[in-house]
C-alpha cells in the first residue's frame, strides 16, 4: 500500500472529529432563501404594485433593497459555512443574475449599470472572503495537527484518542480502546539512557503504524502514543469479540521481532488491556479507565505480556490494581500532597508536626494512606510518595520556620525500602539545602515492624542520618516485637507508642500498666516518648501520670491542611 494511502487512512480517522457540523439541509435552506430573494429582487425592481406591510401601503419597488440584502447575506453565509461547495453554488447563483445584466449593458441599457456594480462587488467580496477563510482554515488545521500529534513518535497523541473516542460515542458506533504498556521499559531507560528509550518508542510506533495502515489486522485501527511507555489502539469495524482480540494479538505479535538500536538487540513485551463501547462504558473517561485497569491486570498477571479484556469483576476482585492505578495517576498529575498533624508536650505546648501523605483520585476523592501505602509498597511506588511528601513538606515547613523564627520539629515517614536506597543521603542533603529546613528540626519516622526485619542493613544508614543532626523516631512502637537488646543498641531519639495501645487504655488497669511500662523502658533507653492516637481526656491524664513526654491525637489536633497548620504556628 502506498504512503499516500497510509496517510489518507489515518487522516480520515482523525478527520472524523473535525468535520463541519453544519447540516446539509441548512445549505438547501440558504439556497432556497437566496433564490426567493433573487426572484423578488427581479420582479420588485420593475413592478409598480403596491403592497401592504403592517397595514401601511408600500410600493413593491421600495422593498428591492431589502430583498437584495437578504440574498447577499445568503451568499456570504454560504461561503462562510459551507466553504468550497458554498462558494461554487454562490458563484453560479450570482452568475445567473450577472450574465443578463452584462448582456443588457452591452446592448446599451444604462439602467443595468447599478446591478452590474452591485453584482461585481459581491463576486469580489465572496472570492476574497473565501481566500481569507481558506487561509485561516489552513493555519487552524496546522495548529490542530500539532495539538493532536505526539512530537517524539509523530503518532496521534492522547488528545486525539479522546477526541476520536468522543466522536465515535456521539455517533453511537461500537469501538474498543486498548492501552498498551511496554514492560520493563523503565529498566531499559535506567540502564541505557533516555535516548535509547526514545528510539525504541519511535521504532515501535513506526512498526505499529504500518501494521495499522496495512489493513492486515482486518479492522480499522488508530495507533496513538499516550505517554511514558504507553501506546493506545482504537479499534473499530470488528465483527466479533474474537476479531477484536485477534487485532490486539497482531500488535503484540509485531513486538516479537527484534529491535536493533545502537547495535543492541531488544525484544520487548507489552501488557495490553482493553475495554469497548457500548459494553463497558458510555463515556471516554470511563472507557480509558477501564482499559487501564485491564492493562494493570495484564501486567500483574504475567509481568511479561498478555491481553486482558476489562470486566467489572477485575475491580471487585483486585482492589489493589485500582489503587495502584490511582497512585500512579496521582504521582503523574501532582495529586500527592501532605497534611500536618500537630504534636504537643503534656502542657499543650506545640512540639511540631507529622507530615502525612494524602492522594486524590481523578474525581478529587481522597484515598486513605492506610489503603494506599501498603499497595504503594508492593508496587515499588512508596519511595516516590515519600519523596514527594518529604520534599514538599520540608519546603513548606522550612520557609515557615524561617519566617516565624520558630524551632518546631517536622516528622516525615520514610519506608525502609526508601531508607536503604543508594542515594537516600544525597536526597536528604538536597531537600534540606533547597528547603532551608535545618537538620535539627527534622525527624525521620521509621515503622518498627518493617525496620527490625532489615535492622542490620538499616543501622549504618540510620547512623549516617543521625550524624547529620536529624533525629530518628521508631513509629508504631510495640507492634514489631523488638527485643530489649536490639532496642538498647538502636540509635533512635524517639519512640511513638502505637495507637492500638492507647485505645486499649480505657479497657482496664492492665492496658494502662502496659503503656506505663513502655514509657518507663523508653526512658531507661534515653528515648523521648510520643503517644499516638490520644482521643480522650482520660487517656491524656493516664499518660501524664505515667510520665509520657508528648502526645499526637485527635484530642488536641487532627491532621491539618498546610495553611491551617501555618495558622496554628502563628497562634502558638
Ligand atoms: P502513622 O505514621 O502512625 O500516622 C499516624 C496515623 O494515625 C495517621 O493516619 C493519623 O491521622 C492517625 N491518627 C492520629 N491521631 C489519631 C487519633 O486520635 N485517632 C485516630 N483514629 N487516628 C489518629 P493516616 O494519616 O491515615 O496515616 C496512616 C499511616 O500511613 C501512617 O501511620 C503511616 O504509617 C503511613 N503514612 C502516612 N504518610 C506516609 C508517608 O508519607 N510515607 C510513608 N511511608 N508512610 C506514610
Ligand atoms: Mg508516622
Ligand atoms: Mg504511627
Amino acid at each position: 500500500m502506498s504512503i499516500i494511502n497510509h496517510k489518507s487512512r489515518r487522516e480520515r480517522m482523525l478527520d472524523e472529529f473535525s468535520k463541519n457540523n453544519f447540516p446539509v439541509w441548512g445549505f438547501f435552506l440558504l439556497l432556497a432563501i437566496y433564490l426567493v430573494g433573487a426572484y423578488f429582487v427581479r420582479i420588485s425592481s420593475s413592478s409598480t404594485r403596491i403592497v401592504f406591510l403592517m397595514g401601511q401601503p408600500l410600493p413593491l419597488r421600495s422593498l428591492t433593497g431589502a430583498f437584495s440584502s437578504i440574498f447577499n447575506l445568503c451568499v456570504v453565509l454560504m461561503v462562510v459555512i459551507y466553504k468550497k461547495p458554498g462558494l461554487f453554488v454562490s458563484l453560479i447563483a450570482i452568475a445567473v443574475q450577472y450574465i443578463p445584466i452584462v448582456i443588457s449593458l452591452i446592448q446599451g441599457d444604462a439602467t443595468a449599470i447599478t446591478g452590474f456594480f452591485v453584482n461585481s462587488f459581491i463576486i469580489i467580496t465572496v472570492l476574497l472572503l473565501y481566500k481569507y477563510i481558506a487561509k485561516m482554515e489552513k493555519s487552524q488545521e496546522k495548529m490542530r495537527n500539532l495539538a493532536v500529534t505526539d512530537r517524539l513518535t509523530g503518532l496521534p497523541n492522547r488528545f486525539a484518542v479522546s477526541e476520536l473516542s468522543d466522536a465515535r460515542i456521539k455517533k453511537n458506533e461500537p469501538f474498543a480502546v486498548a492501552i498498551v504498556s511496554l514492560n520493563n521499559f523503565k529498566g531499559i531507560t535506567n540502564a541505557l539512557g533516555q535516548q535509547v528509550g526514545d528510539q525504541i518508542l519511535i521504532q515501535i510506533g513506526k512498526r505499529w503504524q504500518s501494521l495499522a495502515d496495512s489493513g492486515k489486522t482486518g479492522t480499522k485501527d488508530l495507533v496513538a502514543f499516550r505517554k511514558n511507555n504507553e501506546f493506545a489502539v482504537v479499534v473499530s469495524d470488528y465483527v466479533s469479540e474474537d476479531d477484536l482480540y485477534n487485532t490486539l494479538a497482531c500488535y503484540e505479535e509485531a513486538l516479537r521481532e527484534k529491535l536493533i538500536i545502537d547495535n543492541c538487540d531488544f525484544t520487548l513485551t507489552a501488557s495490553i488491556g482493553y475495554s469497548s463501547f457500548p459494553e463497558d462504558a458510555y463515556n471516554t473517561e470511563t472507557l480509558l479507565n477501564n482499559a487501564y485497569t485491564a492493562m494493570y491486570k495484564a501486567y500483574k498477571t504475567t509481568h511479561s505480556g498478555c491481553i486482558v479484556r476489562f470486566t467489572p469483576d477485575i475491580i471487585e476482585n483486585d482492589a489493589s490494581i485500582e489503587i495502584e492505578r490511582k497512585i500512579r495517576y496521582a504521582l503523574e498529575n501532582g495529586h500527592v500532597y501532605f497534611n500536618l498533624q500537630p504534636q504537643y508536650d503534656m502542657n499543650h505546648k506545640l512540639r511540631g508536626f507529622e507530615a502525612l501523605a494524602r492522594i486524590k483520585d481523578v474525581n478529587g476523592k481522597q484515598i486513605s494512606p492506610v489503603d494506599f501505602i501498603p499497595v504503594a509498597e508492593k508496587a515499588g511506588l512508596v519511595d516516590s510518595i515519600d519523596r514527594e511528601v518529604f520534599s514538599s513538606a520540608a519546603k513548606f515547613f522550612g520557609g515557615l520556620l524561617k519566617k516565624k523564627n520558630s524551632d518546631l520539629t517536622l516528622s516525615v515517614n520514610i519506608s525502609v525500602h526508601h531508607l536503604l536506597r543508594m542515594n537516600f543521603i544525597e536526597e536528604i542533603h538536597e531537600i534540606l539545602a533547597s528547603s532551608g529546613l535545618p537538620a535539627k528540626n527534622l525527624e525521620i519516622e521509621i515503622t518498627e515492624s518493617v525496620m527490625i526485619e532489615s535492622v542490620e542493613k538499616a543501622m549504618d544508614r540510620i547512623k549516617q542520618i543521625k550524624e547529620m543532626g536529624i533525629s530518628i523516631a521508631i513509629d508504631d512502637f510495640g507492634t514489631g516485637y523488638s527485643s530489649l537488646s536490639y532496642l538498647s543498641n538502636f540509635p533512635a531519639d524517639v519512640i511513638k507508642i502505637d495507637r492500638s495501645f492507647i485505645m486499649n487504655m480505657s479497657s482496664g488497669i492492665e492496658a494502662k500498666r502496659y503503656v506505663a511500662a513502655i514509657i518507663a523502658i523508653g526512658h531507661i533507653m534515653k528515648y523521648k516518648v510520643i503517644a499516638e492516637g490520644v482521643e480522650t481526656q482520660n487517656q491524656l491524664e493516664n499518660l501524664g501520670e505515667a510520665g509520657n513526654d508528648f502526645i499526637q491525637g485527635f484530642l488536641w489536633g487532627k491532621p491539618l491542611e498546610a495553611e491551617e497548620a501555618a495558622k496554628l504556628i502563628a497562634e502558638a
